[in-house]
């Protein structure tokens, strides 16, 4: 964020952007429910060129079991972006960025599981990002909230997510990478449609009090056309012939 490529043209004269969206128009989202035999419950996600892949597991015993708690279970998400997933080479050890968005996604999931159901338990949440083109963390926490519901684990309603932002002074939908970089501002919302709650809400850029609001009210929005998509990749593999 911050016009590090500020000469970049990222929307035309006929307010077409970069990649030839409308303002409000998100990337193309695939969700698929399931897909991973081992683990209790999975979903893999397109969001663009964002591709990411999340198994759920438990809820189980929790290790070291210092780190239970007797009145509720525990959720721990961990986000891991492949070295190969972006095009300069990541190195595989965690970063401060990775340690960041696993403890933003955790908390975003926290209000949507009931964890009290299981004290002493963790429910393990891995997120592994294959390719990456920015939003990430909203395509990962959409994914995420898939694979708990795949594996059974009770939830008061499905985290969507899907990031607003600001880009030749216009309040757009779904931030690709481009638009991150050189961009003004970018605003990953995660939004609960069912309890219409906001569990995730990021600003990195500046926005007038004005387009602060219309960015929630474009990103809530956006939430809601992908909670769509994730009921609908859950009824594909419980009530459809995905054959998973
Ligand atoms: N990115 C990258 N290398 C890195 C980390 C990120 O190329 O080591 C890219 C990647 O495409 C990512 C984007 O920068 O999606 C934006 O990253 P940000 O930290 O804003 O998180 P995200 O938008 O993915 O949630």
């Amino acid at each position: 964020m911050g016009g590090r490529e500020a000469t970049m043209v990222l929307m035309d004269e006929n307010g077409k952007r970069c990649d030839g969206r409308t303002v409000d128009e998100p990337r193309r989202i695939m969700i698929k429910a399931g897909g991973l035999k081992n683990a209790d419950g999975s979903a893999y996600i397109e969001f663009g060129d964002n591709k990411i892949l999340v198994g759920v597991f438990g809820p189980r015993d929790v290790h070291p079991k210092h780190m239970s708690n007797t009145d509720t279970g525990i959720l721990r998400v961990r986000y891991h972006m492949e070295p190969f997933s972006v095009g300069e080479r990541k190195n595989p050890a965690p970063s401060r960025r990775e340690i960041e968005i696993s403890k933003v996604i955790k908390e975003a999931l926290e209000p949507a599981v009931m964890l009290d159901k299981f004290p002493r338990t963790a429910v393990d949440v891995f997120i592994e990002v294959l390719q990456a083109d920015g939003g990430t963390r909203c395509a990962a926490l959409t994914a995420a909230s898939v694979a708990l519901a795949d594996a059974g684990i009770p939830m008061r309603d499905m985290v969507a997510a899907i990031a607003a932002g600001k880009v030749a002074d216009t309040v757009i939908l779904d931030v690709n990478n481009e638009e991150d970089q050189a961009g003004q501002a970018d605003m990953p919302i995660g939004y609960m449609p069912n309890l219409e709650k906001i569990t995730l809400l990021q600003l990195d850029g500046v926005l007038t009090p004005e387009e602060y609001k219309k960015c929630v009210q474009v990103g809530v929005d956006g939430c809601k056309l992908v909670y769509e998509l994730q009921k609908k990749a859950l009824n594909d593999k419980y009530f459809g012939n995905s054959g998973d």
